[in-house]
């Protein structure tokens, strides 16, 4: 294994001339013009959203050296999301095994966030809650509110979901509600509090974490990954598109909905991901309305859900909702999506009337057919698994929140002790590989 600032940083050093604006707190930045001779590294990630820079920070803090392969970092869902930290709101019906994966990833976030910005030369912030403001992580508690009466009873039966898995959903009085957060309406019907669900900036996050990497001496390659690069029936690296490869020990695949269209992926491998669009706003709260909220609001309005996250910037996130209809433009913003979100915030707390709008947003979450990631190695034919090769996609609704857990997994693999406990969440557990190598489509390297 190379240093930190080995192999990928001499190879960036080798391509000097092709090396573009690394300025202070950035990686390495190498520019999309004329890669073609070969970069080496430790780790090659593709993708650059929340879950690529969490873990190419992770392999880095390991001392492996790291390439991160993005034509447009931090452009995809990531970009869109809210940034909630939910284990407990998230809980869904018969994801028993996800949610262990999401409060692991909970209890690893206080870690993970200070490394961060100990990391970026942060401190944390001072004040009655923990604040780590690099990141925008906040310990602020959740409160989950309903507006009529039969949101209140489907929210007290998830409750009892929810207590029966050990998590901490508390009732509060209305009255208590509003005194914790008096821009709340007098007409909701219900609230209980939802302390250990917490928040981060996922903008912010990635800015940072790309700082990090910079100054470790990690590389982030603006081109896009074209498929695997093989060699003696192994994964050596990436293929770029439009020429150039980067050789790397380990190769981990983590470009969200851009997985599935990788060439020369393992044979028999299927990565049945599914965009699942969501419109989010971003809107700006007015001096004489500072704070709307201390905590974050999720409403549940006639069935629909909403939320309000209080940024310390003095904005706010409203989001989101959740489409398959699979527009032409998978950026394009729902006019009706966006006046459900408004409509419904503002019957929770009608002082979002006031806010001004800063920024509508859609971008489409990586689904998969359980709602869990495509995380781990991937079985290769006639046994074991392919070595050098690491998935990490499908985080649909939680990739955020799981940042911290499968950087770690992904840690665990590459140091050769993988945690059992997340065997379940194989990326080739929908797949049938074959039986024999005698038809392996894999190409050997170039
Ligand atoms: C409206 C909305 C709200 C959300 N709110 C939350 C929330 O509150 N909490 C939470 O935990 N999660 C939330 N999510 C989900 C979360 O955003 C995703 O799970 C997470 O961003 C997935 O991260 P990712 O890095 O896997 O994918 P992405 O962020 O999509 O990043 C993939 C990256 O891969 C790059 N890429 C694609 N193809 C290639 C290629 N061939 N070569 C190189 N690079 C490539 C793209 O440019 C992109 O930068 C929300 C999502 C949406 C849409």
């Amino acid at each position: 294994m190379g240093s930190r600032a080995g192999r990928a940083a001499e190879a960036a050093n080798d391509a000097a001339s092709r090396v573009c604006d690394a300025g202070p707190g950035t990686a390495g930045d190498i520019s999309a013009e004329g890669i073609t001779t070969d970069i080496t590294a430790d780790v090659a990630v593709i993708g650059g959203g929340v879950i690529g820079h969490g873990i190419a920070f992770e392999a880095s803090r390991a001392g492996r050296s790291v390439v991160l392969i993005d034509d447009a970092p931090g452009s995809g869902a990531s970009w869109a999301a809210a940034g909630m930290l939910a284990p407990v709101s998230e809980l869904h019906y018969q994801e028993e095994q996800l949610l262990e994966l999401m409060l692991e990833s909970s209890r690893l976030w206080p870690g993970f966030a200070a490394e961060v910005d100990a990391g970026a030369g942060m401190d944390a912030g001072a004040g009655g809650t923990e604040c780590r403001a690099g990141t925008g992580y906040l310990t602020t508690p959740t409160l989950a509110v309903g507006a009529d009466a039969a949101d209140r009873r489907a929210l007290a039966d998830l409750r009892e979901v929810q207590q029966a898995c050990g998590l901490t959903v508390e009732p509060v009085t209305v009255r208590e509600a509003r005194s914790r957060e008096p821009l709340l309406s007098p007409g909701i019907s219900c609230a209980f509090d939802i302390p250990a669900d917490h928040q981060v900036d996922p903008r912010l996050l990635i800015a940072r974490l790309a700082g990090v990497l910079g100054t470790e001496g990690g590389s982030l390659i603006r081109r896009r990954a074209a498929g695997l690069l093989w060699q003696d029936g192994q994964v050596a690296g990436v293929r770029l598109a439009g020429g150039g490869f980067v050789r790397a020990a380990e190769t981990v695949v983590a470009n969200g909905l851009g997985a599935a269209g990788l060439e020369e992926l393992p044979a028999g491998l299927a990565l049945p991901l599914r965009p699942v669009y969501g419109d989010i706003l971003r809107l700006r709260v007015p001096p004489h309305l500072q704070p709307l909220l201390t905590a974050t609001v999720r409403g549940m309005v006639r069935g629909v859900p909403v939320y309000i996250v209080p940024r310390q910037d003095g904005t706010v996130v409203i989001g989101a909702t959740q489409r398959e209809d699979g527009p032409s433009n998978p950026h394009a913003v729902s006019a009706g999506g966006i006046y459900q979100l408004l409509r419904d915030a503002q019957q929770l707390v009608p002082a979002v009337a006031e806010l001004e709008l800063l920024e509508a947003t859609a971008r489409a979450r990586p689904g998969t057919p359980d709602n869990a990631p495509l995380l781990g190695r991937v079985a290769r034919p006639g046994g074991g698994d392919v070595p050098g090769l690491i998935i990490a996609t499908g985080f649909f609704r939680h990739g955020v929140l799981l940042t911290p857990a499968a950087a770690a997994v992904c840690r665990q693999l590459m140091d050769g002790t993988p945690d059992a406990r997340w065997a379940g969440f194989r990326p080739d557990r929908f797949s049938r590989i074959p039986d024999t190598s005698g038809d392996s489509p894999n190409k050997e390297a170039a």
